[in-house]
């Protein structure tokens, strides 16, 4: 009997290394695909931010559009739509005799409430296949159950360094037939969600295109072409240019790369060409990653609450004055204004340059942090929501920094832009 598998892609935009895809292949005659461009993610918050502002989703666009040319090399065609999953997915189940639907699993209430809404709206007979596929380390592999993962960093990754082994990567064939149905749906604009065009900023430090090429070819570059891997550690805290960090991370929030593939990669490069504590360092990072999301998975809901998942009881203020001034780069500090002159302009700031905004906004301004958390999600390309809460509620003092810190915004500019480079650059270069 020829059997048709639907994958539902989410934050898991690639061909390599893809748990969902390489199940449904082997499970299923055809395989067909659907990616949803949630109306909701690009409405405004309770605070006033668009969820999705114009640098995340163009990267988005580029990285749907290039997968829908991937996947169609491998006789998948994948379906495009803007419109709610629970509305559009069991169309394509009825229409198409769909036996099975495949995904990556997410556990934050809006992904699975949305999640549970399709599988409401299909037959009971239509199997859900859902796998994680977002870790370095696989639930299922690390030495400790979620209820039991550590509220200290250190702890977590030394326990998974010792005990953890990261799984090899998974690869798709091609699938032997063309699927009958070729018609493929358009990926939508920038203004067809909504959105306003993008004046392209030569400053920024991200000038990277979506897709899974892209993300491909980064790697490559920062690893084998350029050789920065080997310097990582020295360089990672910088600020101006492209190469004082990978840059992986937006790749790695929507699933464009797969942190496993970084790791092989890095793991080969330590064996051909140098080991480190710089390619160490890089691996670390991942676990920290990987770290946030163990976190999220353990408190649920409380990754969201103004007492964090420490439930202390601060005195936070919502002065909207501040919060305009923080956003716009008119605060007090320089170097906070400089680090939030480029995240308007561009999606992008550097991990000191987020440190220090947050903490200067939940620290010194007292301001309610998660009014800070939903500017960087509406505006970063990155943006994770493990990463993001996770490092915002750490910052704030509710999460999981057990030194408690606030940071010394004069004395980090002096360190990390003595020479006033990346102050300069936002700070007095005129626009565009
Ligand atoms: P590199 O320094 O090259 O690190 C390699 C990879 O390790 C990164 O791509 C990332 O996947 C991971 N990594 C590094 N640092 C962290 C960290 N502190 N927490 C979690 N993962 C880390 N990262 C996001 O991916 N999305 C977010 O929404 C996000 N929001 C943040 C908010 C705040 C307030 C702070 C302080 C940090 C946030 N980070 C977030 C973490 C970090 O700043 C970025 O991952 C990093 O700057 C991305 O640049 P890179 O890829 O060049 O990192």
């Amino acid at each position: 009997m020829t059997k048709t598998g639907l994958v539902w892609f989410r934050n898991d935009l690639r061909i390599h290394d893809q748990v969902s895809l390489v199940k449904a292949s082997k499970e299923n005659s055809f395989v067909m695909a659907v990616y949803c461009f949630d109306p909701r993610h690009f409405e405004k918050d309770r605070f006033g931010f668009v969820r999705t502002e114009k640098y995340r989703a163009q990267f988005l666009i580029e990285t749907v559009t290039e997968l829908q040319d991937q996947l169609n090399a491998l006789n998948i065609p994948l379906f495009v739509h803007v419109g709610k999953p629970e509305e559009i997915i069991p169309e394509y189940v009825k229409i198409h005799n769909i036996t099975s639907v495949y995904l990556q699993k997410e556990w934050t209430s809006e992904e699975v409430a949305i999640a549970n809404n399709v599988k409401k709206a299909l037959s009971s007979e239509i199997h859900w296949i859902e796998s994680y596929d977002q870790f370095l380390f696989h639930p299922e592999d690390i030495p400790m159950t979620i209820d039991k993962i550590p509220q200290v960093f250190t702890v977590f990754r030394k326990k998974c360094e010792k005990y953890a082994k990261v799984r090899a990567m998974e690869t798709i064939s091609k699938m032997p037939e063309k699927n009958r149905v070729t018609h493929l749906t358009k990926v939508p604009t920038l203004k067809d969600l909504g959105l306003s065009k993008i004046h392209k900023d030569t400053r920024t430090a991200f000038p990277f295109k979506g897709g899974e090429k892209a993300g491909l070819q980064r790697l490559e570059d920062y690893a084998w072409n350029t050789k920065k891997l080997s310097y990582y550690k020295k360089t990672r805290n910088g600020l101006v240019g492209t190469d004082y960090s990978s840059k992986f991370s937006a790749w790695l929030a929507n699933g464009s790369l797969s942190p496993r593939m970084i790791y092989h990669e890095v793991k080969k490069y330590e064996s051909e060409i140098v080991k480190n504590q710089s390619t160490y360092w890089m691996i670390f990072e991942l676990i920290w990653r990987d770290f946030f999301k163990y976190i999220s998975l353990k408190h649920g809901n409380d990754i969201f609450k103004l007492e964090g998942i420490l439930q202390t009881p601060y005195e936070w203020s919502s002065d909207v004055k501040l919060i305009q001034q923080w956003i716009d780069g008119e605060t007090a500090e320089p170097f906070v204004n400089a680090n939030m002159l480029e995240i308007k302009h561009t999606g992008w700031m550097s991990n000191r340059g987020r440190q220090n905004v947050a903490s200067y906004f939940a620290r010194t301004l007292k301001l309610d942090w998660r009014i800070g958390a939903a500017y960087f999600e509406s505006q970063l390309i990155d943006y994770d929501v493990h990463s993001n809460y996770g490092n915002w509620l750490y910052v704030s003092g509710v999460g999981n920094d057990p030194r408690n810190r606030t940071f010394n915004v004069k004395l980090q500019a002096e360190r990390y832009d003595a020479s006033n480079k990346f102050q300069n650059l936002w700070l007095q270069t005129s626009l565009f």
